[in-house]
């Protein structure tokens, strides 16, 4: 018997369409009806009648004889990217009626590729978190446990392929939030290397570390979808000029000789034993695949957590400045003169922990603690991407926690921004040195969550990330596996 739709790999979806199992018009509509009956609050905005038109082309195209691995496939975007017909918000109030007169990047591959777009993903403001709690359209429930978050800031994404409300998804990574809300919400996730993927369209956060991402149900699923998301853009000054490649290229090649580097400092006291167990399980099985495992050391991993919270806030507060409720974004009702007017509508547009980094960001900036701050923080990146250069001497990819605990309750860290910013201590080493970073499932933790076990590769390795998680993926069955009633 064959899974049900929505928990199949998308090669089998494309079967599915080439043989007339069903056209791409019920496809979406199985999507779209389980997007209308979910309870996770996974997405902003759907629109049926326009996901419908996009999948009738698809069947055009399809009847045509076109074939492609999308063509025909639904995909969500987390709502960074800005879309023509859907809102573009960005999990903000300063944004909750906006709707872009273009289309990003992304979105223009991806609907090229035949992609069917399922709507916008919930995520929290200007991708500002690691809960999806940051949203001003509310919170994300984790479809493995209802009280738990579903990581950030790309949670809707995440909850939205492991609930089966969508069989891909696109996501942003700034400093984890493809590769955490992946590992929470128990599916694969992959941040590429910096200017793989382009920014044109994706509303900024910091722009010297936002990085678009594929979210999916398997590295196959995220290898298909990255591989029409990634190429050169000369709309996007930080694009890099290399040939588009086959992300599966890797694929069924044996992990014999593959070398793994553990780094030190991300097994140290501050992992939880569930996490730590569940990695250490998902290490021994690529032993047990013919790939060694290495001590390696990341000595200033530590320092990561000040340097991003200086330099993702610095750039955060220069891009924001745009939204000054003249040009577009909400405008204050009410207001005295011209400063008064700016000041409400930002004060009113914006959540607390986007005032907050706008507040920490200008400070780093002004004049007397530039020096003291941002400067000194850039000189932590650079010895940050050197040690990862040190290691990689060593070894092939480093290997380690995506997180130091599973999911945790909603609610719980609400009142607590550094409990949050101390939680990314894993995943903002790579983001900070522009390094491609994958999530792949590897059991559960306490209270049946799940863990994610993080691959860090050498600049432009994903193909060989991706083939690692695809032999891991022949070994174990994390990345099958369900929520109950899913
Ligand atoms: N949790 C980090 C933050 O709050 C990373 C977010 C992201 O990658 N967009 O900034």
């Amino acid at each position: 018997m064959s899974a049900p739709i929505h928990q199949r790999p998308i090669q089998a979806l494309a079967r599915g369409l080439r043989e007339g199992e069903f056209t791409a018009e019920a496809l979406a509509g199985h999507f779209l009806a389980r997007i209308a009956a979910s309870d996770l609050n996974a997405f902003i905005d759907v629109q049926p009648e326009l996901t419908l038109a996009q999948a009738r082309e698809a069947d055009r195209r399809l009847a045509a004889g076109e074939t492609g691995p999308l063509l025909g496939i639904p995909v969500a975007h987390k709502d960074i990217f800005v879309t023509r017909g859907w809102r573009s918000t960005a999990g903000s109030r300063m944004l909750a009626d906006y709707v872009s007169p273009f289309d990003a990047t992304v979105v223009e591959r991806l609907a090229a590729a035949g992609a069917v777009c399922l709507g916008k993903t919930n995520c929290d403001e200007f991708a500002m978190g690691s809960a999806n709690e940051n949203s001003y359209f509310g919170a994300v429930r984790n479809p493995w446990d209802r009280n738990a978050i579903p990581g950030g800031s790309s949670g809707g994404a995440a909850a939205a392929v492991a609930g089966g409300l969508a069989p891909l998804a696109t996501g942003t990574d700034t400093g984890g939030s493809v590769r955490q809300p992946a590992a929470m919400c128990g599916v694969t996730g992959i941040k590429p290397t910096y200017g793989r993927v382009s920014r044109y369209g994706m509303i900024a956060f910091a722009s010297s570390l936002d990085q678009g991402g594929a979210i999916g149900r398997s590295a196959g699923d995220c290898a298909a979808l990255l591989g029409a998301m990634a190429g050169f853009d000369g709309r996007d000054s930080t694009s890099t000029e290399r040939p588009t490649e086959d992300f599966s290229a890797w694929f069924g090649r044996p992990l014999e000789g593959l070398r793994i580097g553990l780094p030190r400092e991300f097994f140290g006291d501050g992992l939880g034993d569930d996490v730590r167990a569940a990695v250490e399980a998902g290490l021994e099985t690529l032993r047990s695949l013919g790939a060694s495992t290495h001590e390696v050391s990341l000595p200033d991993t530590e320092l990561a957590i000040p340097a991003y919270y200086v330099i993702a806030p610095a750039e955060a507060s220069s891009n924001l400045s745009r939204f000054d409720g003249v040009r577009y974004g909400h405008r204050a009702e009410h207001y005295g003169d011209l400063a008064d007017m700016y000041e409400r509508s930002r004060a009113e547009g914006f959540g607390p922990e986007v005032q907050r980094r706008i507040l920490v960001g200008t400070y780093v900036l002004s004049h007397g603690y530039y020096d003291a701050y941002y400067l000194q923080a850039q000189k932590l990146r650079r010895l940050i991407a050197n040690d990862f250069r040190a290691a990689f001497a060593k070894v092939d990819v480093i290997a380690g926690p995506v997180s130091p605990t599973v999911a945790w309750n909603l609610g719980e860290r609400t009142d607590d921004p550094v409990r949050n910013y101390l939680a990314d201590v894993y995943t903002l080493p790579a983001s900070l040195a522009g390094l491609p970073g994958l999530s792949m499932p590897t059991g559960f933790g306490a209270g049946g969550r799940p863990v994610g076990l993080q691959l860090i590769g050498n600049y432009f390795e994903e193909a060989r990330l991706l083939g690692i998680a695809h032999a891991f993926e022949q070994r174990t069955d994390w990345h099958r596996r369900n929520p109950d009633g899913e």
